[in-house]
């Protein structure tokens, strides 16, 4: 009687938990490990729950996410806060809003020292009136208005300078049912001079206010706002905008049609709103072969300081170059003729918006799940999983000079992408592989000499052909790209890399990165040399070299 056979790791398939080890379900009903709640409060806070994921719903997901949230105050307030401040300063993640939400939820906390240190750190991580109207919004749903968030926005509001309070007022105007005069009207901050005008023109309106201007830079812009309401013809409009530097979203819906308006918005345009813009100013012409603009957008693409510090994130870029590539808005019937400087040069920001990325120059093998599961929309945005894994797989491929890119379902799948092609043609190449069930072990089994592919997919008959022959000597590091929702295999990930590591002779290290805000992942938790990374973070790239490259 071989009675090890029943619990040897080997031969414990994913569809029961490993043996003597704390193992959970995940969604497709696989076994994996949990992460705990700091490192799910770093999931959250960049990958957010909009969408769900392929197996949970948005609601359970965020409601499952706030729990970890409230864990983490509980256990270490100070940390959760200044790990909030953090991901949000450095514009980690592709969204503000989870970041803004885990803060709101700090406002709701029993401990009062809690609350305090949320509220100090608002500022920090609602940096323009968009974000503060969400945390206002959010504040209120929650646990309503008190002393605590009246101080909280009259200090906002007064500690930004003048000239950059106008801004705010006249570019962001209102969100999620509140305005800016709602918030002065519940936290009545008391100023002098100019901030005090600026309040009143706010609150009160331009008649209020009119006669005592335009002395300062503030009301300089306050003044060009309201003109551009009152503006008759295009060329005024496109004086104001120029000498005052309008934002566009100061200016009426009615001028935005012209390509004249554009070109006169476009030299102090912030790059993420020119980002956003580029089909429209394609489709009005301002954007075509050898034109000015097109140059002027070009050149702001490739300054990749000037990306980084705007905070444009690389799945703003991924987002955008998509549907630019596309010719077609995906709200909406605006069509254009994409441009292909244009869509060049979305491709080099979005590497760029990444920072340089210093190679570990060790031997790694990417793996990317291509499963069905990764199929499902990424944070809720026009990109599948699918093709995000692809993307940033490409980010550590571009600075390697030694690695090896592989794409699993429940098989091996040919996949033949390139950091040298252009990130359009590459996820069309991703969205065109068809759907598998999920095994996470494949990377490492392929290494071991172990795995096969089949010649063609989904269709039961196929020939399985090695992909090679033999055993992969000298992997360094493991990098696989998934949603953990791993169930398909005969051997378990963890398994697949101890059976690696021995047969190499090599400490192989293995970093999951994480595409969805689960609490799962195929890393067993107290293996040193296993790390848990998040996808879509601008900090991944630099923390997988530096990780395998021992630096951390
Ligand atoms: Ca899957």
């Amino acid at each position: 009687m071989n009675y090890a056979r029943h619990i040897a790791p080997r031969s414990t398939p994913q569809s029961e938990p490993l043996f003597g080890q704390n193992q959970v379900q995940n969604s497709a009903g696989g076994y994996v490990y949990a992460l705990d709640a700091w490192k799910r409060l770093d999931r959250f806070l960049i990958l957010g729950s909009e969408g769900g994921t392929y197996y949970v719903g948005e609601h359970e997901l965020t409601r499952d996410n706030a729990t970890v949230v409230n864990q983490c105050y509980a256990q270490d307030y100070r940390r959760t806060v200044q790990r909030i401040v953090d991901v949000s300063v450095a514009g980690r993640a592709p969204k503000n809003d989870p970041a803004i939400f885990a803060l709101a939820l700090g406002t709701t906390q029993a401990n009062p020292e809690a609350r305090k240190a949320a509220f100090e750190a608002m500022p920090a991580v609602c940096r323009t009136g968009t974000h503060l109207f969400q945390f206002a919004a959010a504040c209120d749903a929650l646990r309503g208005w008190g002393r605590g968030l009246r101080n909280a926005v009259a200090t906002w509001y007064d500690g930004m300078p003048t000239g950059k309070l106008a801004y705010q007022a006249v570019k962001y105007r209102q969100r999620n049912g509140w305005t800016h005069r709602d918030l002065l009207r519940l936290a009545h901050p008391k100023a002098e001079g100019e901030r005090n005008a600026i309040y009143n023109w706010i609150v009160k309106g331009w008649d209020a206010v009119s006669p005592k201007v335009p002395a300062y830079e503030g009301m300089r812009l306050v003044w060009a706002f309201e003109s551009a309401q009152r503006a008759e013809s295009e060329a005024e409009i496109v004086r104001l905008i120029t000498d005052y530097h309008l934002p566009w979203e100061a200016v009426d819906n009615k001028w935005l049609k012209s390509a004249t308006v554009w070109d006169a918005l476009l030299p102090h345009m912030p790059l993420t709103a020119l980002i956003r813009n580029l089909g429209r100013m394609t489709a009005n012409g301002l954007i075509a072969p050898f034109s000015d603009a097109t140059r002027t957008v070009v050149e702001k693409l490739a300054d990749g300081e000037h990306l980084r510090a705007s905070r444009v994130h690389p799945m703003a870029v991924l987002v955008a170059l998509k549907t630019y590539a596309q010719g077609q808005g995906v709200k909406g019937s605006l069509k254009w003729n994409p441009e292909r400087k244009i869509v060049d040069a979305l491709d080099g920001a979005f590497y760029a918006a990444f920072g340089n990325v210093t190679p570990c120059n060790k031997r790694m093998v990417l793996g990317l799940d291509v499963s069905g599961s990764m199929s499902s929309p990424m944070m809720g945005s026009p990109l599948t999983c699918r093709e995000a894994v692809a993307a940033l797989a490409l980010v550590t491929a571009r600075t390697e000079p030694e690695y090896h890119l592989l794409a699993f379902s429940h098989t091996l799948v040919p996949v033949d992408i390139s950091p040298r092609e252009r990130l359009d043609d590459v996820l069309r190449k991703m969205d065109a592989i068809p759907m598998g069930a999920t095994d996470c072990a494949l990377p490492m089994l392929w290494a071991l000499g172990q795995q096969y592919q089949r010649d063609s997919y989904w269709d039961r008959g196929s020939r399985l052909v090695p992909t090679r022959t033999g055993f992969i000597k000298g992997v360094e590091g493991f990098i696989v790209l998934t949603d953990n929702e791993t169930w398909f295999g005969a051997t378990h990930p963890s398994a697949a890399i101890n059976a690696y590591r021995q047969k190499a002779g090599l400490n192989s290290k293995l970093v999951v990165v994480g595409m969805t805000s689960t609490g799962f992942s195929i890393a067993p938790q107290d293996d040193s040399a296993c790390l848990d990374v998040v996808g879509m973070d601008t900090a991944t790239p630099q923390l997988i070299s530096d990780f395998i490259a021992d630096r951390l």
